[in-house]
């Protein structure tokens, strides 16, 4: 069967395996850094979880592998990324997309035996998948080496920056060869990040599928504003409204729901189970085991409902998640965007819901600002308080004086940006003529 998968370039193995994966056509992602990357072109791709970039670097790199032969007993290729559950999952792909190849992977993670990750190193993996400090201490320690590791990949950049790993990185950069091929992805480009990529990219592709910070149009995204209480009814006002709105939602059949804090991942998910609302809790303090159990459940449907910690949920695809909800407003506006993004992925629509407070809305206006969209804001308000906030009393019902009645305010779009943008929001510095050098 031909599909526009077969004109990349790629090989029969891989392309074999894309089709028994379920993939017809390769996304706007996969379509302009599958040919860069076989050039061999290092390249810069701004592209958020859900656009398939894990695919369109796996693909070519699976396909560059597996066509040179190799002469090494050390990694060809290196894939960096923030969080376990994310090199777990990237390994998955890697087993999907090169089931019909030798490749093989390793995934080197904290939380696991150092003992059996060296047994694992001396059987000569082809390619690692990891995080920067698991990684670093078997280097320093001498039970591994990068020097014929031409391939690197560094997946979510600006998590890594959140996480304090650059200068993990820049240490193992300097472990590699120097005709090294390297992609960068991140999903916002930070100043941060951006230094780093001048440095170590050398006249980069670049490809931006969503602009910094904006967020798919697949997602209806709303905030509901809360009357504001007192700070020890805060937590019990946010969790009967979000009660209340899940079991209200007849569309809804599963989802995230994040907290700011680890101890109100807890709390939520108590509150939730003593009303009858199954779910699980993740975040950072579990075991690995207990993480991968709860991810597990979740992404076969056993779990309805999670409750998440931002870390712990990082670059996640966790399929058909219909809702996200924001049980706290994010102290770091960029997660916004990484939250939302784990509903309406892959083409499908995503509801995104932010519960927040009255005083809470400056923040609101910061989120709107990055993501250059007004959301849409709906108000749970005694009749009374609501006619001031919204101005009219049109939307109010009669019968509401006690209840809480809800108003949707009037939305005035902002000039918004298409989704999908190609090559036309390419930071300053790919611009403009910059000496490269490798560090
Ligand atoms: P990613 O952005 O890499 O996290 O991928 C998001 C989801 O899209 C994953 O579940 C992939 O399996 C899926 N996916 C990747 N490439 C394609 C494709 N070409 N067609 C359909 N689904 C895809």
């Amino acid at each position: 069967m031909q599909t526009e998968f077969t004109h990349l370039n790629l090989p029969d193995s891989v392309t074999s395996a894309v089709r028994d994966a379920g993939y017809t056509d390769p996304t706007l992602v996969q379509k302009n850094a599958i040919p860069k990357i076989l050039e061999g072109l290092d390249l810069l791709g701004i592209a958020q979880t859900g656009t398939g970039k894990t695919a369109s670097y796996l693909l070519p790199l699976i396909s560059i592998l597996s066509t040179k032969r190799s002469r090494a007993l050390m990694p060809r290729g290196l894939i960096l990324c923030p969080t376990r559950e994310l090199a777990l999952q990237i390994s998955k792909s890697f087993k999907l997309y090169g089931k019909n190849t030798k490749l093989t992977d390793l995934t080197i993670i904290g939380g696991t035996s150092y003992k059996d990750q060296e047994r694992a190193i001396a059987r000569s993996p082809d390619v690692i998948i990891a995080t920067p400090g698991r990684l670093l201490d078997h280097c320093s320690k001498g039970k591994l080496l990068l020097s014929q590791t031409k391939s690197l990949i560094i997946d979510e950049g600006d998590r890594m920056l959140d996480m304090g790993f650059i200068p993990d990185i820049r240490k193992i950069l300097n472990l590699l060869p120097s005709n090294r091929q390297i992609m960068l992805f991140s999903a916002t480009m930070p100043a941060e990040l951006e230094t780093m990529a001048r440095q170590i990219l050398i006249n980069p592709f670049k490809i931006e599928i969503a602009p910094q910070g904006s967020t798919s149009q697949e997602i209806e995204q709303k905030v509901h504003v809360l009357e504001q209480v007192s700070k020890k009814d805060l937590f019990i006002k946010k969790s009967d409204h979000l009660l209340l709105t899940i079991n209200g939602d007849p569309k809804l059949k599963n989802s995230i729901i994040f907290c700011n804090r680890k101890k109100d991942v807890e709390n939520l998910a108590n509150f939730l189970s003593s009303r009858g609302l199954e779910n699980a809790a993740l975040h950072g303090n579990l075991t690995q085991i207990l993480r991968n159990k709860v991810l597990d459940d979740f992404s076969t449907g056993k779990t309805k409902h999670l409750i998440a910690s931002d870390v712990a949920s990082r670059g996640l695809d966790i399929p058909e998640v219909s809702h996200v909800f924001n049980f706290d407003v994010p102290i770091n506006l960029e997660d916004y965007v990484h939250r939302i993004g784990r509903t309406g992925r892959a083409g499908k629509r995503g509801k995104a819901i932010t519960i927040c407070f009255d005083r809470e809305k400056p923040i609101i206006e910061k989120i709107e600002k990055l993501i250059k969209k007004k959301l849409a804001k709906q108000y749970f308000y005694q009749k009374d308080q609501l006619a001031d906030k919204v101005g009219s009393s049109d939307h109010l019902s009669s019968k509401a004086e006690e209840k809480m009645v809800e108003s949707e305010e009037k939305l005035k779009p902002m000039s918004e940006k298409p989704w999908v943008q190609m090559d036309n929001h390419i930071p300053d510095f790919l611009l403009k003529p910059t000496t490269y050098s490798k560090n």
